[in-house]
C-alpha cells in the first residue's frame, strides 16, 4: 500500500495549463478565419502522396507537444478538407453546419455527459429537443423519438419498431419465426439503399424488399404498389410495412403520401417515411401540402445534419406509438437500474427508445441552433434552397447546350452538357469530364448519378452559405469547362 501511495500519479491533463488555453483561442481563430474566408477558398485540392504518406505512420510510441500535434492538423489535415462548408458544395446530400452549432459541439464535447440515463441537464435538454423534432413535424405530443447518429439508423431504428409491432406477433422476443409467413416491405426503386440494409439486419433479407417502379417524376406508382401488395398476399406472404421516401437522393422526389397512407391503411401495414433529406421541406411553404400526411406516418426518419445545417452527425426517429417505441428496446440490466432519488434518478433510460448504450450530448448543438435562429428562418433558409434549385433549373432551361435532366423537386436540380452530334458515350464522357475538373479546379462540387441510363450532373443544395450567384457562376464555368473539353 504504501510503496504504491509514494509513486507518481499520471494524468492526461496538460502540464501547462495557460500553454494549452492559448493553443484553444488559436484553433477557435483558426477556424473563424477559415469560415469566414471558404468563399474565395478553393472548394476542394487534391491530397499530395506526401500528405497521405504521412497519414499511414505507425502509431506514436511516445508523445508529442500539443502544439507540435495542432502543427500537423494545421499542414497534413486542415486543407485537404471535403469542402461541404463552402458555399458551392453540391454533392450528395451533406450539411453545412453553422459556427454556432460547431462551438455548442466544443461545449458538449467538455462538458462530456454520457446522454443515456442519469438525472443531469443534457438529458432533460435532450428530450426538449426531441419534443421540438415532434413539433417541426406535427407530430403528436404523446409521440416519441430518439436522436441518433444519422438517417440510416434512424430509418433501422423506426424499422425494428415496425417489425417487432407486427400483429402481436411476439417477434422480438421469439425472432422472425413468430412470424406465420415471410414478412414483406415495400419502397420504391428510387429509395435509399440504408432501407435495404435496414431489412437485411433485421433479418428479413434482401428478397423480402419490393422495390416499386416509379413515374416520369420519379415518384411510387400506386397502382403497382397496391398489386405487388395483393399478389404476395395471394402467394401467402405477410405484406407488414410501406416505407415512403420525402424527398429521393437522387432527384428529390417525393412519394405519394397521401395515397401511401391509404394503402397502408387499407391492407393494416406499417406506414414509415425516410425523410432523412427532405422532411423538413415541409417547412417551405410550396411543400407543406404535398408533406402533410407525413404527419400521420407510424413512424418517421429525418437528418438533422443535412436540412437544419447543424454539424455531423445527428438524426432522429420519431414513432407516433411510444409504447411501441419502449417494448421494441427496453432492457434493464442489474448495472443500470434506476433510482428514485440522486444521479441515478431522473428521465426515462434513453437507452430504452434505441440500440446505442453511449450517446454523446448531440442535442445540444441543435437545442443552441434552434433557439439562435428560431423556426421562421430555417423555413426563409429552406425555401432559399429550393428557389435557388429553381433558378438554377431555369438557367439551364433557358441555355441550348444545357438539357435538364430530371423534374426539380426540393433542391436537387440534374443537368448536362450536350453537344450536335455526340453520342450517348461521348456525352458521359464529356459530363463526367466537366465535374472532375469543376472539383480539381477547385470551383464547386456537385455530384454525378445516372437517371434512365444516362449520366448526369447533379445538384443537391442544403447548403446555408449558397447564394443565387453561385448558380450563375456554377453555369459559366460547366459552359466554359465543356466547350474546352475535347470529346
Ligand atoms: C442521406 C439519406 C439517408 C441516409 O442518412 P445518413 O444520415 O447519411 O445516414 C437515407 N435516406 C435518404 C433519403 C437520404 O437522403
Amino acid at each position: 500500500m504504501e510503496k504504491n501511495k509514494s509513486t507518481k500519479n499520471l494524468t492526461l491533463d496538460p502540464e501547462n495549463w495557460p500553454a494549452i488555453r492559448q493553443l484553444g483561442h488559436q484553433m477557435i481563430d483558426d477556424l473563424f478565419d477559415y469560415w469566414e474566408n471558404i468563399r474565395d477558398e478553393k472548394i476542394w485540392k487534391p491530397i499530395p502522396d506526401s500528405v497521405k504518406q504521412h497519414l499511414e505512420q505507425s502509431i506514436p510510441e511516445v508523445g508529442q507537444s500539443p502544439e507540435e500535434v495542432y502543427r500537423e492538423f494545421r499542414e497534413f489535415i486542415f486543407p485537404y478538407n471535403k469542402g461541404n462548408v463552402h458555399p458551392r458544395f453540391f454533392a450528395w446530400i451533406q450539411g453545412t453546419g453553422t459556427p454556432l452549432g460547431v462551438l455548442a459541439d466544443l461545449l458538449a464535447s467538455g462538458m462530456n455527459p454520457n446522454v443515456a440515463i442519469g438525472e443531469h441537464s443534457a438529458m432533460y435538454v435532450d428530450r426538449q429537443v426531441v419534443n421540438w423534432c415532434k413539433e417541426l413535424m406535427n407530430f403528436p405530443a404523446d409521440a416519441s423519438g430518439i436522436l441518433v447518429s444519422g438517417g440510416s439508423m434512424a430509418n433501422i431504428t423506426a424499422l425494428t419498431v415496425a417489425r417487432n409491432s407486427f400483429q402481436n406477433e411476439n417477434i422480438r422476443k421469439k425472432g422472425l419465426k413468430a412470424a406465420s409467413a415471410q414478412l414483406v416491405l415495400y419502397c420504391s426503386v428510387e429509395t435509399h439503399s440504408c432501407v435495404q440494409k435496414a431489412a437485411e439486419i433485421i433479418g428479413l433479407g434482401t428478397e423480402a424488399v419490393r422495390k416499386i417502379e416509379v413515374n416520369e417524376r420519379y415518384e411510387m406508382l400506386i397502382d403497382r404498389l397496391d398489386s405487388q401488395i395483393q399478389a404476395d398476399l395471394a402467394a401467402g406472404l405477410l405484406p407488414f410495412c410501406i416505407v415512403g421516401t420525402s424527398g429521393t437522393v437522387n432527384t428529390g422526389a417525393i412519394d405519394p403520401m397521401d395515397e401511401l397512407l391509404v394503402v397502408s391503411k387499407k391492407y393494416g401495414m406499417w406506414f414509415h417515411v425516410d425523410g432523412a433529406y427532405g422532411a423538413l421541406a415541409k417547412l417551405d411553404v410550396k411543400y407543406a401540402s404535398r408533406l402533410k400526411a407525413i404527419e400521420q406516418a407510424d413512424s418517421l426518419a429525418f437528418d438533422l445534419h443535412k436540412w437544419l445545417y447543424v454539424p455531423y452527425e445527428v438524426g432522429c426517429t420519431l414513432i407516433r406509438d411510444a409504447d411501441k417505441h419502449r417494448e421494441s428496446f427496453a432492457i434493464t440490466p442489474n448495472y443500470l437500474l434506476q433510482e428514485k432519488r440522486g444521479l441515478s434518478g431522473g428521465l426515462d433510460s434513453i437507452n430504452n427508445y434505441g440500440f446505442e448504450l453511449s450517446r454523446g450530448f448531440k442535442a445540444l448543438k441543435i437545442w443552441m441552433s434552434l433557439k439562435e435562429h428560431g423556426r421562421e428562418k430555417y423555413a426563409q433558409m429552406i425555401a432559399q434552397n429550393n428557389r435557388q434549385a429553381e433558378y438554377l433549373a431555369e438557367l439551364v432551361e433557358s441555355h441550348p447546350d444545357l438539357e435538364l435532366m430530371a423534374p426539380v423537386s426540393m433542391s436537387i436540380t440534374c443537368f448536362r452538357m450536350i453537344k450536335p452530334g455526340h453520342s450517348e458515350d461521348q456525352l458521359l464522357d464529356l459530363n463526367r469530364e466537366i465535374l472532375l475538373r469543376l472539383q480539381e479546379e477547385g470551383i464547386a462540387s456537385p455530384s454525378s448519378t445516372i437517371l434512365n441510363g444516362k449520366y448526369t450532373l447533379r445538384v443537391a443544395n442544403v447548403n446555408q452559405r449558397t447564394r443565387m450567384e453561385d448558380m450563375d457562376l456554377l453555369i459559366r464555368e460547366v459552359l466554359r469547362i465543356g466547350r474546352e473539353v475535347e470529346i
